[in-house]
């Protein structure tokens, strides 16, 4: 099931048609507030009065012109003004193929950055991570901008073989790191094909993104993810070493695990909430279908409701 909605995900004919299905619609609402950056931020005001910070995202990846990319670029640089207008400590989190990393790394670079200089020093732009022919290209340009800003983040992804070595490297430039699961279909040679493997390699992981070093090297720890099993490993193991709650945070996706995010937050820890919006949310919505085939039952529900 997995590997299905994950091949549906880059699927353009569907992409093309199912996307205007009225059903297919009201299935996704449930992990969108809106298409409009005005839901995203009603949203974001609601999370703040339950304590609950902000990433924003607007959905898109694989822009093919220069022109498009610069778009993208224009639209962050509107939305953190309006972020600062309304007082809000929301963040944003970018994907490079949608700044132009297929057409031009240094046209990325150049987007990239110009959003990095809009957020301000202390709001942190995430560098999402795309599929693992990416990461080199991601990893370099994210390893030149931290050189010069210090508010810009990186997702690295437990279930690659490399993520250990990678994560090694960038605990010392004291990087914001935001480790998830990871959500492309990869071949074996190059991802952990077993669920508990990926689990057991994401704990190992985030215990080194919370070592003494770690933490004096300046790592923001951010950890994304919807497992509540990994969720209490994490923050036992936090308590058990005597870390402030203040020392990591976790991360989830607007609509997943609601109460999991209210109760973090309730109990001290730092709870976000990643708001996606936009009009291009089909591969996305695949790749939420995918981490739980259950939500094809949304789907099918949505096609009978009247
Ligand atoms: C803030 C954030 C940013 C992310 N950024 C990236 C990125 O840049 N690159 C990348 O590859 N991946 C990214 N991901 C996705 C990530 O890789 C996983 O695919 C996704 O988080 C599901 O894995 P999980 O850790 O929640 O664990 P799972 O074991 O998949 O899920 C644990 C439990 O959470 C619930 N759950 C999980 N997913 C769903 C869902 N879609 N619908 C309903 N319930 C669900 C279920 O109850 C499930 O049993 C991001 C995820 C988050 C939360």
């Amino acid at each position: 099931m997995r590997s299905f909605f994950l091949m549906c995900s880059q699927s353009r004919w569907l992409r093309e048609h199912d996307a205007k299905h009225r059903f297919v619609r009201r299935a996704v609402s449930r992990f969108m507030p809106g298409e409009s950056v005005s839901d995203a931020l009603a949203a974001a005001v609601v999370l703040r009065d339950c304590s609950i910070g902000s990433v924003f995202t607007r959905l898109g990846e694989n822009v093919t012109d220069a022109a498009e990319a610069a778009e993208v670029t224009e639209h962050y640089v509107e939305v953190l003004e309006r972020i600062r207008a309304m007082g809000l400590g929301t963040e944003v989190s970018v994907k490079l193929t949608q700044l132009g990393l297929d057409l031009d790394p240094e046209l990325c670079y150049v987007n990239v950055e110009k959003i990095v200089k809009n957020a301000g020093a202390k709001s942190v732009v995430w560098i999402d991570m795309e599929a693992s022919n990416y990461v080199d290209a991601t990893l370099e340009l994210y390893r030149r901008a931290r050189k010069v800003y210090p508010n810009v983040g990186i997702c690295l992804q437990a279930y690659l073989h490399r993520t250990a070595d990678d994560l090694a490297s960038l605990v010392p430039m004291g990087a914001a790191i935001r480790l998830v699961k990871g959500a492309y279909l990869e071949p074996p040679s190059v991802a952990i094909p077993r669920k508990s493997d990926v689990d057991a390699a994401f704990f190992a992981l985030a215990q080194k993104m919370l070592t003494d070093d770690a933490r004096a090297a300046g790592v923001r720890a951010a950890f994304a993810t919807h497992d509540r099993k990994l969720i209490r490993q994490i923050t036992e193991y936090a308590q058990s070493r005597g870390l402030a709650k203040s020392c990591l945070e976790f991360q989830m996706l607007y609509g997943i695990q609601t109460e999991e995010q209210r109760r973090l937050a309730r109990e001290g820890w730092k709870s976000v909430v990643l708001v996606a919006y936009g009009s291009y949310w089909f591969p996305w919505y695949m790749r939420r279908l995918a981490e739980r085939p259950a939500n094809a039952w949304f789907v099918l529900r949505n096609l009978f409701a009247t």
